[in-house]
């Protein structure tokens, strides 16, 4: 692994990402010793007037959580910096780099080169700005510069690609990363597994014995404060098109040549390729009202956020097939479903398997499928013997519960894996 000073920047420290989940991942990477004290500095950025100890204690609250001590969290607290600049002036930019510049001379005597990532906590409209002002005042000078970007990245292929070539002028591809923090999640990192190193699976995974596959994103909360943002993309551009899509790459394509980032991301694209233009009619779009009869939670409608338009149509709600026009899966569809503010809380995979053909025992509805819960635990449904001295059947299921599993094993967030890979 690299060693040298590593400097953290986190532009938009101010915000909702940087404190519930930017701040707590590089917290927890600190804990397991992946980030070194006498390497790594963080500095947060952003234009609110604050003090290095009133960032501190904005993040503090969300830091302290499980059995974290807090004297960890102080210690952790000490290496975040704060430095207030605009994002698209270079005063602030400079003294920024004065400050990165004045911790990497502090650290000389550390082996290795300087290091510097840049996240960007912030929102996509001054993603280019932000990429320019960083490399035109905060370059490291002897060793790497790292780029993170969130989603949404472009709001059409042609904001998309504007953004890209933005950005791209100023920063070569490897240094960029783009984050999709679905694909951090452990089961989600598994599929690649479970996929391709059981024989089990292997000759089964494909349109002679899959019925269908569903792919599923529900959340029991509307937007909460965030309907601003949300009204601009709707649920297809905050869930389908990036996270769900990704799972369903994960899910049709054939086994990569290694498992090196290219040559994952090659068959990716082949799936891509291969699905057929979605039809209307196999599109569902929803949004939800408020209900005066529920009496839990106080259910508001979506455009009773006060940052949504009264008369938005935009969808909090999809349901979407998704056809791959190829070998493997011609006929077989692909459900992509996620909704806002529904009855139950679930991101799952369910790859429906066929009837057994011939079937002697009077299976009314087999119904077998595989399911990867992506809160942590896969299950294939069975056929069983119903225990007892008569020959009927039963639905059972083999159970991998990681909870019942893997004892005291704690399963990371995906902010905290995909930062540490950046
Ligand atoms: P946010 O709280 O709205 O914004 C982050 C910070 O950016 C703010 O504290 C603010 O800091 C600055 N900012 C806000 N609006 C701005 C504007 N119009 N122009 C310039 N600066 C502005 O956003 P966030 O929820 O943290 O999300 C940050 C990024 O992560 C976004 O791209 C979002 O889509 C993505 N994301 C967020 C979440 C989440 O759970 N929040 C999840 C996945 C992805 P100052 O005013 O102090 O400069």
């Amino acid at each position: 692994s690299e060693t040298g000073c590593l400097s953290i920047v986190v532009l938009g420290a101010s915000g909702d990402l940087a404190k519930k989940k930017t701040f707590p991942a590089l917290f927890n990477l600190y804990r397991q010793g992946f980030l070194q004290s006498n390497e790594v500095h963080i500095f947060g950025y952003a234009r609110t007037k604050i003090s290095d100890d009133d960032l501190r204690n904005r993040i503090r609250s969300y830091l302290e959580k499980g059995s974290a001590k807090s004297e960890e969290v102080s210690e952790f607290l000490q290496l975040i910096k704060y430095v207030s600049g605009s994002y698209d002036t270079e005063e602030g930019f400079r003294m920024l780099d004065k400050e990165i510049s004045l911790h990497e001379e502090f650290r000389n005597s550390t082996e290795g080169s300087s290091r510097r990532l840049f996240y960007l906590a912030l929102p996509p409209s001054v993603y280019p700005v932000v990429c320019r002002m960083i490399k035109l005042c905060c370059m490291n000078k002897c060793g790497w510069t790292r780029i993170v970007v969130e989603k949404p990245f472009g709001k059409d292929l042609d904001s998309a690609e504007k953004l890209s070539n933005q950005i791209g002028e100023l920063f070569e591809e490897p240094q960029l990363y783009r984050i999709d923090h679905y694909l951090g999640k452990e089961l989600v990192q598994n599929l690649l597994v479970l996929r391709f190193a059981n024989r089990f699976f292997l000759p089964l995974w494909n349109r002679d014995n899959i019925d269908n596959v569903q792919i599923v994103f529900r959340e029991d909360f509307g937007t909460e404060g965030r309907g601003g943002y949300f009204d601009e993309y709707g649920i297809i551009r905050d869930i389908i098109q990036n996270h769900l899509l990704q799972v369903l790459c994960l899910v049709a394509m054939e086994k990569p040549v290694s498992l090196k980032p290219e040559h994952i991301r090659d068959e990716k694209v082949k799936v891509l390729q291969s699905v057929m233009p979605i039809k209307d009619e196999e599109v569902v779009l929803g949004q939800y009202n408020g209900d005066e009869e529920v009496v839990l939670g106080q259910y508001h409608g979506y455009r009773d956020d006060s940052k949504v338009p009264d008369h938005s149509n935009t969808p909090t709600f999809a349901s979407i097939i998704l056809r791959i026009h190829n070998e493997r899966w011609e006929g077989v569809p692909f459900i992509l479903k996620a909704g806002k503010a529904l009855s139950s809380k679930k991101a799952d995979i369910r790859v429906q398997f066929k009837d057994v053909p011939g079937d002697i025992f009077n299976c009314m509805s087999s119904n077998h499928s595989m399911r990867i819960l992506l809160d942590h635990s896969i299950r294939k449904s069975m056929s069983v013997k119903q225990p007892g001295l008569e020959m009927s059947t039963v639905q059972s299921e083999l159970d991998l519960s990681y909870k019942q599993r893997y004892h005291g094993v704690t399963i990371p967030d995906a902010y905290e894996r995909l930062l540490l890979d950046t």
